[in-house]
């Protein structure tokens, strides 16, 4: 890899640096996931984000291991349908990882599989207003940078403005998936909870990439 910290390094940097971002934002994901559905998503996110924090803190193993302990232990405590797709995502990101080293392609692949298995896991596609819409663009970015051969750090940053763009464009969707749904049209007007949150996620894995 290319940092001077280790592959496990930059997975704790990660979450450190996830729980961080999320926690200022908390009350902002609150009021975005009450406009349309219980309130709950900056809660939701800042529980899952402690247990993962608590869970590596007391491992030691390879990337994949710690963000595999990591996954399940944010299903377990966040609970609800994000606690389940986000614990899976980070989790299969993990499994594909392994022991590591990683380059940019590697890193690509294991966010692809991770998102795929999201869609799986809750039958959505790109357009129903879920944190797909940030994660698609973002992957698409994100292999455009491999494709121009540059660092990850650098890479990874790069492709940070397309999630933001996809989440800024879920204003005006209309949900089709998750609690939001059921109310159709009054999810209009306001950013998808998961969407701004998981733009949270990938800003702060820019950060641990970069070492920070
Ligand atoms: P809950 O809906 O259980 O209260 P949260 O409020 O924590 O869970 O998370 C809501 C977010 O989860 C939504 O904004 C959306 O991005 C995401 N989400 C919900 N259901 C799905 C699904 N089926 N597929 C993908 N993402 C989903
Ligand atoms: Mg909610």
């Amino acid at each position: 890899m290319e940092s001077a910290i280790t592959a496990s390094q930059v997975a704790r940097l990660w979450l450190a640096n996830a729980l961080a971002l999320v926690g200022e934002h908390e009350e902002e994901l609150g009021r975005l996931d009450a406009a349309a559905g219980d309130g709950d998503h900056g809660a939701t996110l800042v529980r899952g984000l402690r247990a993962a924090n608590g869970a590596v803190a007391a491992a030691d193993g390879s990337v994949g291991e710690l963000l595999v302990q990591a996954g399940a232990a944010f299903s377990d405590a966040a609970g609800g349908a994000s606690g389940a797709l986000i614990g899976l995502w980070i989790t299969t990101i993990g499994q594909q990882l392994g022991d590591g080293p990683y380059d940019l392609a590697v890193l690509y692949e294991a966010l692809l599989s991770g998102t795929n298995c999201i869609a799986r896991l809750g039958k959505a596609q790109p357009g129903d207003k879920t944190l797909l819409d940030a994660l698609t663009p973002f992957l698409a970015a994100l292999q455009t940078q491999v494709a121009a051969g540059v660092t990850l750090a650098d890479g990874w940053r790069a492709a940070l403005p397309a999630a933001e763009a996809g989440a800024a464009a879920t204003r005006d969707m209309v949900a089709r998936r998750g609690r939001s749904a059921k109310l159709g049209e009054r999810s209009l007007g306001h950013a998808d909870p998961g969407a701004v949150s998981m733009c949270y996620l990938l800003q702060a894995a820019a950060d641990a990439l970069a070492g920070q």
